[in-house]
Formats: C-alpha cells, sequence, structure tokens
C-alpha cells in the first residue's frame, strides 16, 4: 500500500466519526502524491505525513452561560492548534449548532496550507463552538462570548495563536471576545483579528475574503483571455463572504442573480442589491424572506436552488457540502465557465471531480478565500507596528497577495505536470513551504 493510501486509512480508523476531517484529508493528500511519491523513503523514516495529519494541540473546554430568564446553559468550547511550522496558529471561530470537532479538524487542517499559500509567516488552528448566536440577545451574545474567552485566553496570544472570525462570529463577537481577553490578561495586544476600526481593526478586513476571491478569479480569466465585465454569477451565501464578493462582483461589471441563507434563496434577475442585502443581514440580522420587500421583482424560495439558475461563473459562499454532483451536471449543462469557492470545502469531492472533467476552471477554497486571513495577517502586522493603514493600501496589499498566490498554484501544478488543475497546486505549492520549515526546525 502506497504511504499516502496507509496514512489515510489510519485518519479514518484513529478519528472515527469525523467525516469531514477524513474528507479533508483525503482530497489534500491525495493530491500530493506526485510529491510524497517523489521523496516517500524520507517522508516515511521522518512521519511527516502522520506528524501533518495528527494537531499539535486540541484543547475542549466547557462554556457554562445565563440566558436572559436566568436559566444556565453549557455549550462545547474548541480549539485546535494544527500547525505552527511556519508562524503562530491562525484560524477563525465558528459558532453554529452544527460545530464538532471534526469539522473544527478539517478546518484547521485546511488552514494550514490555505496560511501557507498567502506567502505570509502564519500557522493553522480553527476553533468555535456548538453555540447557536441565532435568536439570542445582544446580552446573552455577550454572555456566551465573555465564558467562552474565559477558557479560551489561556491558549492564546498575540505570538502564539491569534484567532478570527468564521460563521457566526462577526464584529460584535469578536469585540465582546476582546475585551474579555483584555480584562482577564491585562493585555490589550492584537490577539483576535477582525476587530472594530476603533481599537486596533484593520481597513478592509470586513471586505477581504470576499474582495480577495474576486481578484483571484479575476487573475484566472484574465490569464485565459476572458474577463468579469459582462458574466452572470451565482452567489451561496449571504454572510460576510457572500456580501463583498457580490459587491465586488458588481463593481467589475457582473450582475450576480442569486444569494441565500439556511431557510431559503433569493433570484433577482435585475442583479442583487447589495444596500438591501448589508441592510437585511448586517444590521438588522434578518432572514432572506426579507429581500422581496426591498425588490418585488426578485423571488424567493424555500430550501435550496442556487446551482439551478443559469450563470458563468458560480461562488459558493455559505458552509461545506453545500455544492453536490447534481449540482455540478446542472451548470455545466447550464454553461459555466468557472467555479471558486468562497467558503471552505462548499463542493463535495464528486462535484471538483466533474468541474475538473468538464473543463470548468475550479479554484478550491484553500487558495479563493484565502484573502481574508491573509488581510487578518496584515492586520497583526498593524497591530505589531502600532499603526493602521489605508484602505487603499491593505486593498492594493490584497489584490497582490491574490494574485501572486494564482501564479504560485498555476505554478505548481504545472511543475507537477497537472497544469489547469487548481486543487493540485493549491495543495502542493502550500505543502512545500509547510514541509520545508518542519524539516527545517526538527522532529518536534
Ligand atoms: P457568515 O456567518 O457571515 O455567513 C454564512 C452564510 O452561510 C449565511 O448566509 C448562512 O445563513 C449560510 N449558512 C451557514 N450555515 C449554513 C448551512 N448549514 N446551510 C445553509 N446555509 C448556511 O459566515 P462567513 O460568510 O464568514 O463564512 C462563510 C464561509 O466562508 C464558511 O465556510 C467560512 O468558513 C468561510 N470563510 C470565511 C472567511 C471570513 O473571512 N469570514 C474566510 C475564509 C473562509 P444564515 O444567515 O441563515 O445563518
Amino acid at each position: 500500500m502506497s504511504y499516502v493510501d496507509e496514512v489515510i486509512e489510519r485518519v479514518v480508523k484513529e478519528n472515527p466519526n469525523e467525516p469531514e476531517f477524513h474528507q479533508a484529508v483525503k482530497e489534500v493528500l491525495d493530491s500530493l502524491r506526485p510529491v510524497v511519491d517523489a521523496n516517500e523513503k524520507a517522508f516515511r523514516r521522518d512521519a511527516l505525513l502522520e506528524r501533518l495529519v495528527n494537531p499539535e494541540r486540541q484543547i475542549k473546554f466547557r462554556v457554562p452561560w445565563i440566558d436572559d430568564n436566568g436559566q444556565v446553559h453549557v455549550n462545547t468550547g474548541y480549539r485546535v492548534q494544527f500547525n505552527s511550522a511556519i508562524g503562530p496558529y491562525k484560524g477563525g471561530l465558528r459558532l453554529h449548532p452544527s460545530v464538532n470537532l471534526g469539522i473544527i479538524k478539517f478546518l484547521g487542517f485546511e488552514q494550514i496550507f490555505k496560511n501557507s499559500l498567502t506567502g505570509l509567516p502564519i500557522g493553522g488552528g480553527k476553533g468555535g463552538s456548538d453555540f447557536d448566536p441565532k435568536g439570542k440577545s445582544d446580552r446573552e451574545i455577550m454572555a456566551f462570548c465573555q465564558s467562552f474567552m474565559s477558557e479560551l485566553c489561556k491558549y492564546i496570544g498575540a505570538d502564539t495563536d491569534v484567532p478570527a472570525g468564521d460563521i457566526g462570529t462577526g464584529a460584535r463577537e469578536i469585540g465582546y471576545m476582546f475585551g474579555q481577553y483584555k480584562k482577564l490578561r491585562g493585555l490589550f495586544e492584537g490577539v483576535l483579528t477582525g476587530k472594530g476600526l476603533s481599537y486596533s481593526g484593520s481597513l478592509a478586513r470586513t471586505e477581504a475574503t470576499g474582495y480577495g476571491l474576486l481578484y483571484i478569479v479575476e487573475e484566472m480569466l484574465k490569464c485565459h483571455g476572458k474577463t468579469i465585465e459582462g458574466k452572470t454569477i451565482t452567489v451561496s451565501g449571504s454572510g460576510n463572504v457572500a456580501i463583498y464578493a457580490i459587491e465586488k462582483a458588481q463593481q467589475l461589471g457582473a450582475k450576480v442573480v442569486t444569494c441565500s441563507d439556511s431557510t431559503g434563496w433569493v433570484y433577482d434577475p435585475d442583479g442583487i442589491d447589495v444596500a438591501a442585502l448589508k441592510e437585511i443581514k448586517e444590521m438588522k440580522r434578518q432572514r432572506l424572506t426579507e429581500y422581496k420587500n426591498y425588490r418585488p421583482n426578485a423571488e424567493y424560495h424555500e430550501g435550496k436552488g442556487v446551482w439551478n439558475i443559469k450563470s458563468d461563473i458560480a461562488l459558493p459562499c455559505a458552509t461545506q457540502n453545500e455544492l453536490g454532483l447534481e449540482d455540478a451536471k446542472t451548470l455545466v449543462a447550464n454553461g459555466v465557465i468557472a467555479v471558486a469557492e468562497g467558503a471552505n470545502m462548499p463542493t463535495t469531492a464528486e462535484a471538483t471531480d466533474y468541474f475538473q472533467a468538464n473543463g470548468v476552471f475550479f479554484l478550491p477554497g484553500k487558495a479563493a478565500n484565502a484573502g481574508g486571513v491573509a488581510t487578518s495577517a496584515l492586520e497583526m502586522s498593524q497591530n505589531s507596528e502600532r499603526l493602521q493603514w489605508s484602505f487603499k493600501k491593505v486593498d492594493a496589499k490584497l489584490k497582490g497577495i491574490m494574485v501572486d498566490l494564482y501564479h504560485n498554484i498555476d505554478e505548481a501544478a504545472k511543475r507537477y505536470g497537472f497544469e489547469g488543475n487548481f486543487v493540485v497546486g493549491a495543495n502542493i505549492a502550500g505543502f512545500e513551504k509547510v514541509v520545508d520549515a518542519m524539516n527545517a526546525q526538527g522532529i518536534v
């Protein structure tokens, strides 16, 4: 049995009931086969893959908090510090009822390679809780965030582990967590990113993941003689990533006709009204059913359906495994030319294979949504030098990072004879830097 297959088998056996983690490990290791095969003896001797797939540390803790009626609730908190070979652990905190250790491990594992691809000195980690922020009062959110940070603060710091936002963790939650960290540790330091602008956050961090997604798609199309201008785009999700992907796509001259949330989706043939979307989701925290009040010509549908709408480019920006094989077949039949993942692992392995087999440009999340964490690293730089850069400066750096990242993964794919396969390119390019750093630092 090959080394890769052996390690995949062990991961499945030793981490039962963690299907998302198995999926992520298989996806990454499968595409690393050319590099592993070429170095099998040394990698086996050094147990390199075993060290890569085992987190350096995983922390699980109790999070008790009191609701507005005096009832005590207990949630579970997680922080998985996966790999610090190239820098302090970095990765978001997800607050969603579906969160479990396997999901945090899948996200932390992917984060290692994504962070490496940014070219910045950040290691991989991820955390979160099965707490559901939906329907909670501000005071309840604060109570949860303070309790969560009371424990988490023992394990993080500006030079050790710097968490950020993710699903369910936006500016409000980061603010409450930062306040609690500062109170308990007595330190005003860059321990979290995605902070508010009045307390050392970075301009353009809010926009970064969505904008970065469009910058890399733009570069990829440009290199193939195409543009975003005039294209029809389908987007899923209506959170942080989706909103700013839609905004930048429209600035670049595309028409975005869909968005969705966890209960339904919108088709707006005239193009999504971003100002309305921001008001509904960012300010009022309402459901997408409200969208029709702003745009009477738009359609609202319960359930899933975004991928049935004809488009040139599809940008899944909600959550993992939201685009399956049947969706891929529909998109291809409708003439899609490019798919880029704004979310983490939104496309199933079968759907990814189908896109690639049918000549669709496919950009995996670890490359396509890396603009968020890259800008978080820029926020860390600003915090270290106690400065705040202009929006223009951060946005220009973000664009430069995404353009370089595209060429880096394109070149890595070509180097191993997989031209145009950006999944292979991203995994190999991300892996090479991490392995180099791990080798330099010995068996630790
Ligand atoms: P948000 O919480 O802001 O938005 C998530 C969106 O996805 C919401 O519209 C939400 O609907 C929808 N959604 C969440 N879970 C489900 C589900 N199980 N089924 C259907 N829809 C769902 O999160 P973000 O925009 O920050 O994150 C979206 C994705 O992008 C995630 O995969 C995240 O890991 C990834 N990502 C985020 C980055 C960032 O900087 N924010 C950086 C890189 C990746 P509803 O409104 O109903 O909850």
